[in-house]
């Protein structure tokens, strides 16, 4: 019996020293990297670091963080994707940042019931420019959009009298610059979520314009949760909260998540009018502005540092700052999709349809894999043909 008593004592000690090693092994891997010098202009979803300035080598941990170049494996995936929940655990063993990962019990809302959310409820914000309009508003219009013509609104910055007739009037030409800097970015963000408030609907959802959103999981998605309540819905790309240099006071740092806007995000009405001090009439720029990171970084900086609201993880979120091509099974259930090139490699999902060469970026294989019965497929594939 004693010797019972001993074993289980000697292998509790075991164990505790076990989950103590994990901890720290996970702590280890965490830690935020500075980022407050002197420019950064957005451009580190492309993973180039030459757009730093001064910058740590290291500085965003993108070759860790995005595992998204075909022909490297994502360290941290078990199947190869990213795992938002133990990131999330793990930070908050570490920092006082908080992150709530995706939970529908959360969801259950606190305030009073209301109708249930339908596609109606949602502006769907994309943002493009001149250049992608003919290789990438096209592709959109093609496929997904065809299931929420009335939602979906493009924030571009030109006159398109084709594109306008085509999408029954909603491009909309924010006259920001049409170039990939922080400002540009920025300017256009301030106008969809501008757009978005005047709209009166429950939620904003943000996309850009290489990016599949599969309409029906979307409005599945917020059916979960209350519009009334705060909610920022979406997905991070890095493994740990953006840190960055408070300008303000010397010396200190702030920490903070964002959703990656390639990935696409949702916020409720009631956090968008939280917003409205920080980020309506333009504000949102001089905020980005401030500290000096684009567009969906500025928006998770006003909702989690400045308005101390958490960011929830939705894992079916997945831009091409992931590894698409091991998205394989379920993708009836996932919510967006993106497509990427680096070098001469896609990184697309994977997925049965169109002859490559006529689809290079999935999109219409995967629309119509997903809606096999849509009119649409059946005329895409006769062209084919
Ligand atoms: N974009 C833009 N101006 C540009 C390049 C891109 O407004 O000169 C927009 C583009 O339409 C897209 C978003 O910025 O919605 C992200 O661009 P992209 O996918 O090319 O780059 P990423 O940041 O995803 O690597
Ligand atoms: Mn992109």
């Amino acid at each position: 019996m004693r010797l019972t008593v001993r074993k289980a004592v000697q292998g509790t000690a075991v164990f505790c020293s076990l989950v103590c090693l994990n901890i720290l092994y996970q702590v280890s891997q965490q830690g935020g990297t500075e980022v407050g010098g002197p420019e950064f202009d957005g451009s580190y979803r492309h993973g180039r670091r030459a757009q730093f300035v001064q910058e740590p080598p290291d500085a965003l941990d993108l070759v860790k963080t995005f595992n998204a170049v075909p022909g490297r494996r994502p360290r941290s995936a078990k199947g190869g994707l990213d795992d938002s929940h133990q990131r999330a655990n793990a930070s908050r063993s570490l920092t006082n940042v908080k992150v709530s990962d995706h939970n529908v019990d959360q969801s259950k809302s606190k305030g009073k019931k209301h109708r249930l959310t339908n596609l109606g409820d949602v502006y769907i914000s994309v943002k493009t420019t001149q250049k992608y309009h003919q290789s990438r508003v096209k592709i959109l219009l093609d496929t997904w959009v065809q299931l929420a013509r009335e939602q979906t609104y493009f924030f571009t910055d030109t006159d398109d009298a084709e594109l306008q007739k085509r999408t029954n009037g909603h491009m909309i030409n924010t006259n920001c610059s049409g170039q990939h800097n922080r400002q540009a970015l920025c300017c256009k963000m301030a106008q969809e979520y501008d757009y978005f408030l005047q709209s009166k609907k429950r939620w904003f959802c943000h996309i850009d314009d290489d990016t599949y959103v599969n309409v029906p999981e979307l409005v599945r998605l917020l059916q979960q949760y209350n519009h009334t309540d705060d909610w920022y819905l979406g997905k991070p790309s890095l493994k740990h909260p953006i840190e960055i240099v408070d300008r303000e006071n010397q010396g200190v740092k702030l920490a903070f998540w964002f959703a990656t806007g390639g990935a696409g995000f949702c916020i409720s009405r009631s956090l968008a009018l939280k917003m409205s001090p920080h980020a309506s009439g333009g504000r949102l720029m001089t905020v980005g502005e401030k500290i000096r990171l684009p567009d969906d970084c500025t928006i998770g900086y006003i909702i989690h540092h400045v308005l101390g609201k958490r960011l929830t993880v939705i894992q079916n979120l997945h831009s091409h700052l992931e590894a698409l091509w091991l998205l394989r099974d379920g993708l009836s259930s996932q919510i967006t999709f993106s497509y990427s090139q680096y070098g001469d490699k896609m990184n697309v999902v994977e997925v049965a349809g169109f002859d490559p060469s006529q689809d290079p970026t999935r999109l219409y294989s995967l629309h119509c894999h997903l809606f096999p019965y849509f009119k649409q497929c059946e005329s895409l594939y006769k062209k084919q043909a």
